[in-house]
């Protein structure tokens, strides 16, 4: 299988620490607000690299954080913490618009059918592992305390910016617009580990620390939860690009501090979902959910299809129209499937399955192609094989694009049949008299399909003496009054 790292700007050849076995690490969100469908694109292409590894057969652990503490405004350690001035808007507890949203966060992820991961854990759970850590980067050299709070030296390290090749005059976090400058630091590029001292005197969560009474530092929580729960050496990190700086960038300075030697092989980031006007986003204050979809109207499936139609790698446009067509796409797949003839005892065949299976296959081994993969379950459906072995491809497929396609088929061609079912109840007419010729009909009917010739004769004949005439077409019996 075949990755982009972003931290050797190349595809690679996956290869994990440990033969079978891969450990992932996920940026969680921020419970100020709900996520928006931005973040939700994030996590439901990582949900198809945690699906894909289970299907190819690796025992996965996949760790997220939730950030309920120290992420500020800006990623560059100003500003106010996003998680208090949630609190402030809905005038509840930092702790109880946490869990909130923490909830929704969840509920999203069930609604697209995106995995739990194994383990979650929110930084205020952590804080003596944060701590720990950051008196170990003190001691060797990697750590300082300036007016108050403690600061990643990042002079000390050979190599900083791991991600781009932008300099640090474009990336430094103290030149870039709108971002004060913290007088403390001693490199433009340093950020926080813990903070004692801010602007803000109204923190609602602060811990006791070696250096004061205060808080963490954002980046630090992931370091350590990753570490934490999946040990010196990670496989894949996670994220979305917004993330690679400085947030995944302080990830790297600090953990391979504290280790003394690499920590994570493979650093896989999604490109955003865009609108018209730019980056979907959070603090923008007006973003689109997923119970906003919902309210409209829309499947959150058909969103996550919407998703999987281009590669985690490019920018994706949101639009009402762009999300309409892939409505319509994802309703016909479904009522193609649901189209397909079942029969009963049918058997798989093997070689058939295999095939499909290997192109699907080849698609996700090529850097998760997704739209390629989608391309795959398109070519089940045209390819000459029996129903059996093409819904046994699409079940395997499914297992990895979670769109819970033989389910919906299988409703859709139930709500099909009940309708025919129901069309062909025979309803007769409100009028006695024209109601007893109907039935008539319907029981000479019944005796001719019984072979009862004479009895259907007889009926032919009780309707005559009354005047009816009847004359049997290739779509039934109709009836007339003798002229
Ligand atoms: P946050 O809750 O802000 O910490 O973000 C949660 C995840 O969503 C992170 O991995 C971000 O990088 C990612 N993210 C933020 N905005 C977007 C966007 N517009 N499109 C895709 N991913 C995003
Ligand atoms: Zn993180």
């Amino acid at each position: 299988m075949y990755l982009y790292n972003t931290a050797t700007h190349k595809r690679e050849e996956f290869v994990p620490n440990e033969p079978g076995k891969v450990s992932i690490y996920t940026c969680g969100p921020t419970v100020y607000h709900y996520a928006h469908i931005g973040n939700l694109r994030t996590y439901i292409m990582e949900d198809i690299l945690d699906r894909y590894m289970r299907y190819v057969g690796y025992d996965v652990t996949r760790v997220m954080n939730i950030t309920d503490v120290g992420h500020l405004s800006s990623d560059g350690d100003t500003g106010e913490d996003k998680m208090l001035k949630g609190a402030k808007r809905e005038k509840k507890t930092v702790m109880e618009i946490a869990k909130y949203y923490t909830d929704c966060f969840f509920a999203d992820c069930e609604k697209l059918n995106i995995r739990r991961p194994d383990i979650i854990d929110p930084a205020t759970a952590c804080i003596d592992d944060f701590i720990r850590v950051i008196e170990a980067l003190i001691e060797k050299g990697f750590a300082y305390e300036a007016g108050g709070n403690i600061y990643f030296d990042t002079s000390k390290l050979s190599a900083y910016y791991i991600f781009n090749d932008f300099t640090s005059e474009d990336l430094a976090v103290g030149v870039r617009e709108g971002v004060e400058e913290d007088s403390n630091k001693r490199n433009k590029a340093d950020f926080v580990l813990w903070f004692t001292k801010s602007k803000f005197e109204d923190q609602e969560l602060k811990w006791n620390s070696p250096w004061g009474i205060g808080y963490p530092g954002w980046h630090i929580e992931c370091s350590c939860i990753a570490m934490k729960h999946l040990g010196e050496r990670l496989d894949i990190h996670c994220g979305g690009i917004d993330n690679a700086f400085p947030h995944h960038t302080n990830e790297i300075a600090q953990s391979e501090a504290y280790l003394g030697h690499k920590w994570c092989n493979y650093w896989m980031h999604v490109l955003h979902l865009n609108t018209d006007s730019g980056k979907m986003s959070k603090s923008k204050g007006e973003f689109l959910t997923v119970s906003l979809l919902e309210s409209k109207g829309y499947d959150p499936l058909a969103y996550r299809f919407f998703c999987l139609g281009s590669h985690y790698r490019r920018s994706l446009v949101f639009s009402f129209e762009n999300l309409d067509n892939a409505v319509v796409s994802y309703n016909k797949l479904i009522a193609r499937i649901a189209a397909l003839k079942v029969v009963e005892g049918e058997e798989i065949d093997q070689d058939a399955l295999d095939a499909l299976k290997a192109k699907f296959r080849e698609a996700l081994d090529n850097d998760l192609n997704t739209s390629l993969a989608i391309t795959a379950l398109y070519n089940v459906l045209k390819s000459s094989t029996n129903t059996a072995t093409k819904r046994a491809a699409i079940k395997d497929f499914d297992t990895v694009l979670a769109l819970n396609l033989l389910n919906a088929a299988d409703a859709l061609a139930k709500q099909k049949a009940e309708e025919a079912a129901k069309a062909a109840v025979r309803t007769y007419s409100d009028d006695p008299e024209i109601r007893a010729i109907e039935e008539a009909i319907d029981a000479r009917a019944a005796a001719k399909k019984a072979k009862n010739y004479a009895e259907a004769d007889r009926i032919r004949q009780e309707l005559l003496e009354k005047g009816i005439v009847l004359t049997d077409t290739s779509s039934g019996t109709t009836w007339a009054k003798k002229a």
